[in-house]
């Protein structure tokens, strides 16, 4: 018995992602193609997966492929795959509701401040809706490969808020996606031009696309495969082209821009693989969001059936942004995402994908300057992640590092810890930096000043992971990485003896800002620090930087207070000032000031800014 047609709204989301995807691609109508071929394959490879263990799903057309035909005079495009196909409920689910988080995600991408480019369409998990870019009608007739031929489905809509459902005989399995063209896209009724969009976007999916053979400028019913159809990663190096590797990254990361580089290897032996795997030119989007949940990218095959997307199974976190293949040839072939978790062979594969993207780095961080700036920009930050994710790799990680620093150019990033180490002074023992929330704010740092006078170099740090990683990194080299701010710092004996008599001598001092800054500081000392500021903060050891708790904060966390150690420099006029004021209201309210300017250029908040407003007006005024 056939189900009468039933209409039903698409989910509030849903309907929001079909408007903003027909108002933010109309400039790249073509990417529709693109999305649908994309969406054919991946139900090729989900029926070649699915026939391992039930070969009956794919006798008698076990030929795959995706046909692109067209009719002028129905103003229609039809492309149709021979693939997995979807029953009544995942059809409903998977192109009527939320799927996949995706839609949440395209839509913040797309109305956020950082607007991502639309035609990244396809990373979100909303590629079908591309569809309505060009169509005002789209009627997908679908059945799964496993159902009788009397379950098919029939679903249509003009994307403006319902789609309609019907059960409907189906002799194929698979899905054709008819497109009824809107009054102005005739340009798509051609031949020619479908099959150039199919040579730019796709041709290296791993199935035949075929079209129908023109006869008089007319489609007859005979097909032609379009496209190489093979799995590149499967042919020797030496016979593809750089165009072959960048056009299946295109496709393979739904990405328009070039890769920046790849390495593409094979290993013989007990246990045989290839990789291919590529650093973009871009971030992805999920990583300009933040995004963790569902990592994809990197595609498990096994003998050239694809698997699954796999790419927290087989990269660390911090290399998120790489995109690529795994064929492996040793895996049996109805692993599940549970056995990969604790697959020993799996976890030879992973290092050795980590080793690869490794040495891909370090090469263009040798060779290609310029790529490797691209890179840093790019990923630099999540690279820093793999200093605490993977220990094994830590001083790998770390010889990649950059950094801006005294002795560098300016805010540029390119000061590496080897570069450093070059050139440390006989007889200096530790690494050393300065966080803070920007460029500016760091080098302007009070906490530099005596580290200028001696002529020792510091690393100049204003990346908020930072703080974080160098804390994981701990040393490097043998060289420990000490903080400007924190501890004691490296005096020779004379020095040390001078620093004592000028101490001693401003005890007194010492106690008069004790007692008028009372308890908004744990302790005042006599730094070694300055040499031109009045004050400045101390951290100890294992307390946090004061911008970064400021962000916490600002974020919402809790973190304990800690009461500042304030440093002072004795011979600075200004607390010349403090010592003479017998006033103790004046003497009190440059005590503030002396601690106040020490947070701001930390980058603390203040506790009372508009204390310190009246504060300072009092003294500017002399009232
Ligand atoms: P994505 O491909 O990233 O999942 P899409 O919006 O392109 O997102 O497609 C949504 C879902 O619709 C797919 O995940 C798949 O389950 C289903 N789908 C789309 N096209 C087909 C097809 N030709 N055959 C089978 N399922 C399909
Ligand atoms: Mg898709």
């Amino acid at each position: 018995m056939t189900a009468p047609t039933e209409t039903r709204k698409f989910e509030a989301e849903v309907a929001q992602v079909l408007h903003l995807v027909t108002h933010s691609l109309y400039s790249h109508k073509e990417i529709f193609l693109r999305e649908l071929i994309s969406n054919a394959s991946d139900a090729c490879d989900k029926l070649r997966f699915e026939s391992i263990a039930n070969p009956a799903l794919s006798a008698g057309d076990s030929e795959l492929h995706i046909d692109v035909s067209w009719d002028e005079t129905a103003r229609t495009i039809t492309v149709r795959d021979n693939g997995i196909g979807m029953t009544r409920d995942e059809v409903v689910a998977n192109i009527g509701t939320i799927a996949s988080s995706g839609t949440r995600r395209f839509l913040e991408a797309m109305s956020g401040e950082q607007k991502a480019d639309a035609r990244l369409i396809g990373q979100f998990g909303v590629g079908f809706y591309s569809a309505f870019v060009v169509a005002d009608k789209v009627t997908v007739i679908t059945r799964r490969a496993d159902a009788p031929e009397s379950e098919g489905v029939k679903w249509e809509s003009d994307g403006k808020g319902e789609y309609s459902l019907e059960q409907v005989d189906q002799p194929q399995r698979g899905t054709s996606v008819i497109l009824h063209l809107k009054a102005d896209e005739d340009e798509f009724l051609k031949g020619w031009q479908l099959k150039s969009l199919i040579r730019k976007y796709s041709d290296h999916v791993a199935f035949p696309i075929r079209m129908p053979v023109e006869k008089d400028g007319k489609p007859t019913d005979e097909f032609e495969s379009t496209n190489a159809a093979s799995a590149l990663w499967t042919k020797p190096k030496s016979e593809i082209s750089d165009e072959d590797y960048q056009g299946f990254y295109k496709s393979l990361g739904h990405d328009f821009n070039d890769a920046l580089a790849w390495t593409h290897n094979r290993v013989e032996g007990s246990q045989s693989f290839t990789t291919l795997l590529y650093i973009p030119s871009q971030p992805p989007f999920d990583l300009m969001m933040g995004g963790r949940d569902e990592r994809k990218g990197l595609k498990l095959y096994i003998k050239r059936v694809f698997i699954m997307d796999a790419a927290e199974e087989l990269l660390p976190n911090y290399l998120r942004f790489v995109r690529g293949v795994v064929d492996a040839d040793d895996l049996p072939l109805n692993v599940s995402r549970e056995i990969l978790q604790h697959n020993r062979q799996l976890d030879r594969i992973k290092a050795a994908c980590v080793k690869r993207v490794l040495d891909l780095i370090e090469k263009l961080a040798k060779d290609e300057p310029e790529k490797f700036a691209t890179f840093l920009k790019a990923f630099g930050n999540t690279l820093k992640e793999g200093i605490s994710e993977d220990a094994t790799n830590r001083e790998r990680i770390a010889k990649l590092l950059r950094f801006a620093s005294t002795k560098g150019e300016g805010a540029r990033q390119n000061v590496s810890l080897d570069d450093y180490i070059g050139r440390m002074a006989v007889g200096q023992e530790a690494i050393w930096y300065v966080t803070a929330d920007n460029y500016v704010a760091a080098a302007g740092s009070p906490q530099l000043e005596a580290f200028r006078a001696k002529g020792i170099e510091v690393l100049l740090m204003f990346d908020r992971i930072d703080e974080w990683m160098v804390g994981y990194l701990g040393e490097y080299e043998g060289k420990k990485l000490r903080n400007v701010a924190k501890g004691e710092l490296p005096l020779d004996e004379a020095e040390k003896k001078q620093q004592q008599e000028v101490a001693k001598e401003a005890e007194p001092l010492l106690k008069k800002l004790k007692d008028l800054l009372g308890e908004r500081v744990g302790e005042v000392k006599v730094s070694a620090r300055l040499t031109d500021s009045p004050s400045c903060l101390a951290l100890s050891d294992h307390e946090m930087a004061p911008h970064l708790a400021r962000l916490l904060r600002e974020a919402g966390q809790e973190l304990p207070e800690s009461k500042p150690v304030l440093e002072i420099n004795p011979g600075h006029p200004l607390l010349k000032r403090v010592e003479a004021e017998a006033d103790e209201g004046k003497a009190k309210d440059l005590a503030n000031l002396l601690l106040e300017q020490a947070e701001i250029a930390a980058g603390a908040q203040l506790a009372d800014p508009a204390a310190f407003v009246q504060r300072m007006n009092r003294v500017l005024l002399g009232t």
